[in-house]
Formats: structure tokens, C-alpha cells, sequence
């Protein structure tokens, strides 16, 4: 198979671009006031560069290893299906894709990976940054659950790594505060998870935040009714109820949020 093009660096040029639409469009202008922006968005790339460089690094081998034996070993749903490549592809990837969907709803219905997750829904202001806020914990989680779902599928390691270039500039345009026009993200909407639809998984209202899990197609939600609109997209009020408290926004506090006490 080719290569592909390095998905790190694809998504440091998107998230870059994203970053300047926000300033030039912004869906919330209040977010731009000055001074308000970098020391909002340095917590959430740190706790991200430590997720994809640390955590990263240490799962990949693993990844590679498991794959690797899976496949020289006959052994996964699609190598058992034994599709055509042009079929396979487009196959895997769908596939994956809604098991993102059952995992990202898994976070939110099982206590003990909803404690990790809602730091990704405390963060109080949602922009392009928000899309790499996620904890240690929740990363470390999604990669055993992968080591383990990865093979049984069949996916390929060429395969995972295409969806994933797919994935990350679909979640950091839909985490953005770019102001797209109704029509566009509408438009959007009919094919990939839009900032609106997103923005509504974001909001403090639970029966919105239970909502709208899709990560790329947002067929999933349509799918399996987990699907919201609203009429007035900037009423929304970001981040969780329980924690707004400023303490809770702090590099510390973002990295102790899993462990305080008075759970949901
Ligand atoms: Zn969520
Ligand atoms: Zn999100």
C-alpha cells in the first residue's frame, strides 16, 4: 500500500488554520478577547502533545505486534469476509468508525469511563483545542479496548492509520469556533459529525450531552437515534454542570478531575 502522509503533521497544518479561523470567523466572538485565547488553549495542547507523544509511543508497538500476528494468522472479520481491496477499504474504515461510536456512548453510560471523559466536557469554552483535550486515562483506556477490537475486525495497520487521517482534521474542525454559514454545516451534517452537531455534545444540558457521538459520518447517530438539532445553536452553554469551578480548569485540576469525589 502507499504511504500516507504523516497524520501528526497533517493535523498540526489543520489545527493551525483552524486556530486562525477562529480568530477571523469566530462562531463565539467573546472567545477572541484578548488574552483569553492562549491561556485557554496551552492546557488542553499540552495534555494532548503528552497523549500523542507519550501514550502514543508506548501503545504503537503493541498495536503492531497484535495486528501483525492477527493478520499472519489468517485471523479477523474482514480477512475472514476475504472482500476485494476496493471494498475492504472502504469497509474497514466504516467499521471502525461506528465502533468509535460505541465507545465514545460507552463513556458515557459506564461510571468508571464517564469519570475520565467528562474532562473533555468540563472544558468551559470549545474551540479547535478543545479536540485533543481528552485525560491520560481515557487514552490509555481506548488503546486496550483497541488492542483488542483492532484484530478481532481485522483491520489492518494501513487501514487504522487511514482512518485516522481522516479522523483527526474531521474532530478538530468540528471542536472549532469557526462560524460556518447554517447552510454549510448543514450541509456538512449529511455526511460528517459539523461544529453545530458537535457543539450540542458539548453543551451543559445532559440530554444534549448524551447526544451526537458520532466521531466522522454522522450517520451512527441517525442511525441509532441518538441524533439532536436545536434551533438556536448559540444559546449553548459549554462544559459540565458539577464542575465549573476554576480549580477544575487548571492543568492539576484537569489531570485530578477522574479522581474527585460526589461522582455522577
Ligand atoms: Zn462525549
Ligand atoms: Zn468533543
Amino acid at each position: 500500500m502507499d504511504a500516507l502522509p504523516n497524520k501528526t503533521f497533517t493535523a498540526l497544518i489543520v489545527l493551525t488554520l483552524l486556530w486562525f479561523l477562529e480568530g477571523w470567523i469566530p462562531f463565539f466572538s467573546e472567545f477572541n478577547q484578548s488574552g483569553k485565547r492562549l491561556p485557554h488553549a496551552w492546557k488542553n495542547l499540552a495534555v494532548g502533545a503528552f497523549n500523542a507523544l507519550v501514550l502514543g509511543g508506548l501503545f504503537a508497538g503493541t498495536m503492531v505486534l497484535l495486528v501483525t500476528k492477527a493478520q499472519g494468522a489468517g485471523f479477523g472479520l474482514l480477512i475472514w469476509l476475504g472482500l476485494p481491496t476496493w471494498l475492504e477499504i472502504p469497509l474497514a474504515i466504516l467499521i471502525f468508525d461506528a465502533w468509535m461510536y460505541l465507545w465514545h456512548r460507552m463513556n458515557h453510560i459506564v461510571p468508571f469511563f464517564w469519570r475520565f471523559h467528562q474532562v473533555h466536557h468540563s472544558d468551559p469554552r470549545m474551540d479547535v483545542t478543545s479536540a485533543v483535550r481528552f485525560h491520560p486515562g481515557e487514552i490509555a483506556l481506548s488503546f486496550l479496548a483497541r488492542f483488542i477490537v483492532v484484530p478481532l475486525l481485522g483491520v489492518t495497520l494501513w487501514e487504522l492509520a487511514l482512518y485516522e487521517s481522516v479522523l483527526l482534521p474531521v474532530i478538530l474542525l468540528h471542536h472549532s469556533n469557526v462560524d460556518l454559514s447554517d447552510r454549510a454545516d448543514a450541509a456538512l451534517r449529511w455526511v460528517i459529525v459539523s461544529p453545530n452537531m458537535h457543539r450540542i455534545h458539548h453543551s451543559d444540558l445532559q440530554p444534549e450531552t448524551d447526544s451526537n457521538y458520532s466521531s466522522v459520518f454522522s450517520w451512527w447517530d441517525r442511525m441509532f437515534r441518538s441524533y439532536r438539532k436545536r434551533e438556536d445553536y448559540r444559546a449553548i452553554r459549554y462544559g459540565l454542570e458539577n464542575l465549573t469551578d476554576s480549580k477544575w480548569h487548571t492543568l492539576k485540576g484537569i489531570l485530578e478531575t477522574p479522581f474527585r469525589r460526589n461522582e455522577k
